[in-house]
C-alpha cells in the first residue's frame, strides 16, 4: 500500500472536520440552513489556515440535493462528482499563474448560462490578489450583478493589496491561525485513526513549528513519520528531524564568523536565500541559536530550557568553548538590531550582509563590546616577539607591592579549588587583558595551583637562554594587573607567583607533584595543555 501524505488523506470533508475556524463556519452553516447564501465571498488568513478547503465544503453544501442541516450528504450524485473533482459547478482558478484579464474574460462569458446540473456553479480564485488591475476591473463587473447562481469565493493570504471595489462587494471572512492546542489535538485525532505511536511532546513540538496553520503541521509531521516509520515517533526523534538542518547551518555560519571569513558568511546567506527562507526568520533563529549556547556556556543544567535533542545540545558544548561570552553577547547585540531593521525593509539582504560583515569585522565599530572582540582577534595574530625588559626581579621572588590602588573593600582570599577554576577558565582571564600581557602569559609552560593556593605560572628558561617572558611577567605592575583581572572574575583574591625555572627538568614534570597533592585531598586538577 502506498504511503499518502496526511494532509491529503485528512483533507476535511465536512464542515466538523474543519478546525480552529468555528467563527466561520458558524455563520455559513446558518446561511445554507437559512437559504440565504451570498454571491461573493472573500476568505483571508495565513497559508494553511484552511480558505479553500472551507471553500470547497461550501461549494458542496450548496449543491448538495439532500443537505443535512448545514452539512453536504455525501451520497448525493452531486456530493461524488464534487468530491471526485468531476463537476462542472466547481471551477478552481489560480490567480497566481492565470493572472491577466483573458483568464477573468473566460469566466465572465461562462457566467452567462446557468448550470445544468445542480443549483450553483462556483468559482474559487485563489491568491486572488495576484490579479492585474485589468483583471480585477473585469471581475468587478460580474461582481457587482452576479446571476443568482454564481458564487464567486476569493482566497488571499494579502487583503491589503485587493480593490476597496472589489473588498465591498465581497462579504469578508478572516481565517485565524490556528491555535497550537488545536493543531496538536487534531494531529493526535489523526494518529490515532493511524495507529502510530507519537509522544504527546512530540505532536506539540510539531504543532508549535507548524505556526498557525494546519498544512503545515501535517505536512512537518509526516516528514518526521517518514523518518521514523514504524517506530514510536519521540520527542527526540521529532527535534532531529526538523531541528537537524538548521542546527548544522547555524554552526558553520558561526564559524566562520568567529575566523572572520566573510565570502564563506556571505555563500551561507545565498544558500538560505536560494532556498527560498525566510530571512526575518532566519535571523531571529540564528540569534535564538546564540542565546541558546550562551545558556549552555553560563551553567550545566540549561539543558532542560534548552528544547533539543541530545545530539544537538552535545554539539552546542562542542561549539560554546570556541567563543567567548562578551564576544557571543556582541553578536546577539549585533542580530537583534539587524531583526528589527529588517522587518520592514525591502532590501532585507543588504542589510543582514552588513551586520555579517560587522560580525566579522569588530574593528568597524567603535563601542567597547567590538573593542573586546577586536582584542580577541588581535591576541590570535600577535607572533612571539622578544619583549623589552627594564629590571628583572631575582627568580622566585614574591614582588612588593608598590603602587596598589587603594580598595574600597578589601575582597576574600579564594580557596584552592576556585583558583584552579581560574586555570580551567584560561581564556576568559586572557581576554580580560591588554594584548602585551596576554601575549607573554601565553609563552608560560605551566600553570598551576600552589599548596598555598596561589596561582603559579612557570616559564621554563634553561640558563643562558633568551626567553624573557617570564621577567616581564614577573615585574610588580604586571602581576597586579593579573591580580586585579581575576578579582573581576571570581571576586576574590588571588596571590599570582612568577616562576623562572631554570632546572633544565620540564615544569610539566614536577608538577605532577601537585596534582598529586591535590587529588589527594579530592580535587582534580585539569590542564589544558
Ligand atoms: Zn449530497
Amino acid at each position: 500500500m502506498s504511503y499518502m501524505a496526511l494532509y491529503r488523506k485528512f483533507r476535511p470533508q465536512t464542515f466538523e472536520d474543519v478546525k480552529g475556524q468555528d467563527h466561520i463556519v458558524t455563520t455559513l452553516q446558518n446561511q445554507i440552513k437559512a437559504d440565504r447564501i451570498g454571491h461573493a465571498y472573500l476568505f483571508t488568513g495565513t497559508r494553511g489556515t484552511g480558505k479553500t478547503t472551507v471553500a470547497k465544503i461550501l461549494a458542496r453544501t450548496i449543491n448538495c440535493e439532500n443537505p443535512v442541516d448545514g452539512c453536504p450528504c455525501m451520497e448525493c450524485a452531486m456530493c461524488k462528482a464534487i468530491t471526485a473533482g468531476n463537476s462542472m459547478n466547481v471551477i478552481e482558478m489560480d490567480a497566481a499563474s492565470n493572472n491577466g484579464v483573458d483568464s477573468i474574460r473566460q469566466i465572465v462569458e461562462e457566467v452567462a448560462y446557468p448550470p445544468t446540473e445542480g443549483k450553483y456553479r462556483v468559482y474559487i480564485i485563489d491568491e486572488v490578489h495576484m490579479l492585474s488591475t485589468g483583471a480585477f476591473n473585469a471581475l468587478l463587473k460580474t461582481l457587482e450583478e452576479p446571476p443568482s447562481y454564481v458564487v464567486f469565493i476569493l482566497a488571499t493570504t494579502e487583503v491589503h493589496k485587493i480593490p476597496i471595489t472589489i473588498l465591498s462587494r465581497c462579504q469578508r471572512y478572516d481565517f485565524h491561525r490556528i491555535s497550537i492546542e488545536t493543531i496538536a489535538a487534531r494531529l493526535q485525532e489523526l494518529m490515532d485513526k493511524e495507529g502510530i505511536q507519537v509522544e504527546e511532546k512530540a505532536l506539540r513540538y510539531v504543532a508549535k513549528a507548524a505556526d498557525g496553520s494546519m498544512r503545515d503541521g501535517l505536512s512537518l509531521l509526516d516528514q518526521c513519520i517518514a523518518f521514523y516509520i514504524g517506530q514510536t515517533l519521540t520527542y527526540d526523534n521529532v527535534l532531529k528531524v526538523l531541528g537537524a538542518i538548521d542546527t548544522e547551518v547555524f554552526s558553520r555560519l558561526l564559524r566562520h564568523v568567529i575566523n572572520g571569513e566573510i565570502p564563506q558568511c556571505i555563500g551561507i546567506l545565498e544558500e538560505i536565500i536560494t532556498q527560498g527562507r525566510d530571512l526575518n526568520q532566519f535571523i531571529i533563529d540564528f540569534t535564538w541559536y546564540l542565546r541558546n549556547l550562551m545558556l549552555i556556556k553560563s551553567s550545566d543544567d540549561m539543558e532542560d530550557a534548552l528544547e533539543m535533542s541530545s545530539d544537538n545540545i552535545a554539539l552546542l558544548k562542542e561549539e560554546a568553548t570556541m567563543v567567548d561570552t562578551e564576544i557571543l553577547m556582541r553578536y546577539i547585540q549585533v542580530l537583534s538590531a539587524l531583526s528589527n531593521e529588517i522587518k520592514y525593509a525591502t532590501g532585507k539582504r543588504v542589510l543582514i550582509e552588513i551586520a555579517l560583515i560587522k560580525l566579522c569585522k569588530p574593528e568597524m565599530e567603535q563601542d567597547i563590546s567590538a573593542l573586546n572582540n577586536r582584542m580577541a582577534n588581535l591576541e590570535k595574530k600577535v607572533e612571539k616577539g622578544v619583549p623589552v625588559v627594564m629590571q628583572a626581579p631575582a627568580a622566585g621572588q614574591a614582588p612588593a607591592p608598590s603602587q596598589a590602588p587603594v580598595k574600597k573593600e578589601p575582597l576574600p582570599a579564594a580557596i584552592p579549588e576556585e583558583v584552579q577554576q581560574v586555570v580551567s577558565q584560561w581564556s576568559m582571564l586572557l581576554g580580560k587583558l591588554p594584548v602585551n600581557v596576554k601575549t607573554y602569559l601565553k609563552q608560560a609552560n605551566t600553570r598551576t595551583v600552589n599548596e598555598q593556593g596561589e596561582l603559579v605560572i612557570i616559564y621554563d628558561q634553561p640558563q643562558g637562554s633568551e626567553r624573557m617572558a617570564g621577567d616581564f611577567l614577573n615585574r610588580p605592575e604586571v602581576i597586579e594587573e593579573i591580580e586585579s583581572a581575576i578579582e573581576e572574575m571570581i571576586h576574590k583574591t588571588v596571590k599570582i607567583k612568577v616562576e623562572i625555572n631554570s632546572s633544565g627538568v620540564s615544569s610539566q614534570d614536577t608538577k605532577t607533584d601537585i596534582v598529586d597533592f591535590f587529588a589527594s585531598k579530592g580535587i582534580e586538577i585539569e590542564s589544558e595543555e
